[in-house]
């Protein structure tokens, strides 16, 4: 697949449920409405979509919400994708998680092929945690980075630059991360759905962030690229890997090679336009896939150049207003 910007897609991104045990401050409003069960698309479903992806040259899938790891009969999931592993035709299965579940899933993950796996943890005071959370229990999450770690799972920490919050904490979370062998990647909060406060209010940018780290720590520009936004640095103090996804202060659709999928069946070609292709609809019209492979060429010919978001005084609302647990994170 490759897009009218010579863009080859190769990272497919599904959003295997809606629902999440936690209710991040920035990422919902307390009193989420979720989506009927029955618009949901199956387990099945799921696995057709994947592998249709796949068969037109997806190497990298990553599930994830929601909190994927609360969907039910989700590891029947993976087992079922891992074929495409067996096979060479996927390069990486992988997910991204809140690690709530960890403990519980983790080595089944690493049977069905999963080899390294995103945690999302902005913080590592407990007080805050749940703060930011509502709902979390950070001893439950360190516990699922534990169990991960045990089962020989590469994990990478992805946390999100909170102004006030944890943005005095973050050298800290460098130093613990890397100290357990993990990466650690800042990510710049975005205008997606209303999740009830102030964008401005959480917003903190990541080139204010960089300039405060490089008091502490020696901070070295690495070409490191895992095909996604993240740019990355080596911390010489720690010997560890710092990534910055800065959507806001400079965004990389240039390199983009992704597009995402909702757990209905919607398939956004950019994270951050409206656009979108209804996947359910050809899905569910015929046992065979032809219908849904034409949608598939159909969305990939119109995949936008890129997205601005802009959070200032007079762009408070969201940008979107879908949430970011709809399209998948
Ligand atoms: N539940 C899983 C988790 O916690 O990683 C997967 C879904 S979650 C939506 C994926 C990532 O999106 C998390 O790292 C979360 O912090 C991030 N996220 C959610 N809303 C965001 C926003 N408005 N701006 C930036 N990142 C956001």
């Amino acid at each position: 697949m490759v897009d009218p910007f010579g863009r080859a897609i190769t990272y497919l991104r599904v959003s295997v449920t809606d629902r999440c045990d936690f209710r991040c401050v920035y990422c919902m409003s307390e009193h989420m409405t979720f989506l009927p069960k029955a618009d949901l698309l199956t387990l099945e479903e799921l696995d057709r979509l994947c592998s249709a992806f796949i068969a037109r040259g997806v190497r990298k899938l990553r599930l994830t919400g929601g909190e994927p790891l609360v969907r039910r009969g989700i590891m029947t999931l993976f087992a079922s994708l891992s074929r495409h592993l067996a096979t060479g035709a996927l390069e990486e299965l992988t997910l991204t998680t809140n690690g709530s579940q960890l403990p519980k899933y983790a080595r089944e993950l690493a049977g069905h092929g999963v080899r390294r796996i995103n945690v999302s943890l902005d913080t590592l005071d407990p007080d805050k945690f749940r703060a930011i959370t509502r709902w979390g229990e950070l001893d439950k999450v360190l516990a699922g980075i534990d169990a991960a770690q045990a089962a020989g799972l590469k994990v990478k920490v992805n946390a999100v630059a909170l102004k006030g919050v944890n943005e005095d904490e973050l050298g800290s979370l460098i130093e613990w991360a890397h100290g357990r062998g993990m990466d650690l990647t800042l990510i710049e909060v975005m205008p997606l759905g209303d999740v009830g406060e102030g964008r401005l209010d959480q917003y903190l940018p990541l080139s204010m962030v960089r300039a405060r780290l490089a008091e502490r720590f020696t901070l070295a520009d690495l070409d490191y690229r895992t095909g996604g936004p993240a740019r990355y640095v080596n911390v010489a103090e720690t010997g560890g890997r710092l990534g910055f996804i800065t959507p806001l202060t400079h965004n990389f659709c240039e390199s983009c090679n992704r597009v995402r999928v909702t757990c209905t069946g919607i398939l956004y070609m950019c994270l951050g336009q409206e656009d979108a292709a209804d996947l359910r609809t050809p899905l569910r019209a015929s046992e065979s896939n032809e219908l849904l492979h034409a949608a598939i060429e159909e969305a990939i010919a119109r995949k936008p150049k890129g997205h601005d978001f802009i959070i200032d005084r007079r762009h408070q609302r969201p940008a979107l207003s879908r949430h970011m647990s709809v399209t998948g994170g």
